[in-house]
């Protein structure tokens, strides 16, 4: 079977043949469009790792994305690096009290996110019997006629944005890392696949894409993030970023907006006047898994 031409693939040998290709002038000969895309193919092999990235390197490396997503998606999408901003820290906190596990948060991800048809979606909506707390009893994919059920509570999981990242250690080439607002995020372009970072992670977060992602031309978003919710490859890694392309920019998450009984609560953490802050000084509060020391920056609390 021919191995599609990533980084791993690369890193393997497919140099030699695309070195090969070239030095014997076949580029030469090439339509415009075919030499637009290998030369695209070269420099996104030859890229450094984000973090690494001059500002103009970072400049190139959006404009292939943009061009890439043109060529093979048919569509026009504009891919920005919107920075951390100053004094923000990103936090989430969930009423489930209100959640009626209607699952509107998971559709709304994963159009925004620009998830792949062959993907499950960043959230997953757990349900469970009334009075426990055991995930193991809990049902992933439950399809009832009617939410809520009377005899069921709804548990809402997506990335936690952990404060000491069991997926961020597991990274044997550093595609993956804490951004200083505290989301993890992913360097697609530098993500080798090997998929350490998925097992590593306790909150079953993270999202492999075996086969070429597909995302219909017509639900594609077209304001992306490099390390948002930009087109992604077969055989690299992803996940919730808290929305990133969008709360850079001062707007909510798309889960947030979508919810449609207000159980979801996003901001600044280090906003004293903020809802969040609010919710965490005067509610009781729960985190998934705390025994693990994974610190999530995803707090629980219902009414009660
Ligand atoms: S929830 Fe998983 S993927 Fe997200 S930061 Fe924590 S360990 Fe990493
Ligand atoms: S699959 Fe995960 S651990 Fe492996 S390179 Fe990609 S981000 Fe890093």
């Amino acid at each position: 079977m021919t191995q599609p031409l990533n980084r791993r693939t690369f890193l393997c040998g497919a140099t030699a043949t695309v070195a090969t290709v070239a030095g014997a002038g076949v580029l030469a000969s090439m339509d415009s469009s075919l030499t637009e895309t290998l030369g695209d193919t070269l420099e996104g092999l030859l890229q450094k790792q984000y973090q690494r990235m001059t500002p103009e390197e970072i400049q190139e490396a959006l404009a292939r994305i943009e061009r890439r997503a043109r060529r093979r998606q048919g569509v026009t999408i504009r891919c920005v690096n919107t920075p951390p901003r100053n004094q923000v820290t990103f936090g989430f906190a969930l009423n489930l009290s209100r959640c009626i596990g209607a699952r509107r948060c998971v559709e709304a991800c994963f159009r925004e996110n620009n998830c792949s048809e062959h993907n499950q979606p960043y959230i997953r909506v757990i349900s469970l019997p009334k009075g426990s707390w055991d995930l193991t009893r809990g049902d992933h994919g439950f399809n009832p006629a009617t939410v809520p059920e009377p005899d069921r509570w709804y548990l809402p999981v997506q990335c936690q944005q952990c404060e000491d990242p069991a997926c961020v250690q597991a990274c044997p080439v550093g595609a993956t890392w804490q951004e200083p607002d505290g989301v993890v995020v992913i360097d697609y372009d530098w993500c080798i696949g090997c998929r350490y970072c998925q097992t590593a992670c306790p909150y079953w977060a993270r999202r492999f894409n075996w086969r070429e992602p597909l995302v219909p031309a017509a639900r594609m978003v077209s304001e992306t993030h490099y390390l948002g919710n930009r087109p992604r490859m077969r055989g690299v890694m992803e996940k919730c970023t808290f929305c990133l392309q969008r709360t850079r920019q001062g707007r909510q998450p798309a889960c947030q907006e979508a919810c449609p009984t207000g159980a979801r609560i996003f901001g600044n953490l280090l906003d004293p006047e903020g809802e969040l802050r609010y919710v965490l000084e005067h509610k009781t509060v729960y985190r998934l898994k705390e025994e693990l020391h994974t610190e999530p920056k995803f707090w629980y609390f219902t009414d009660v």
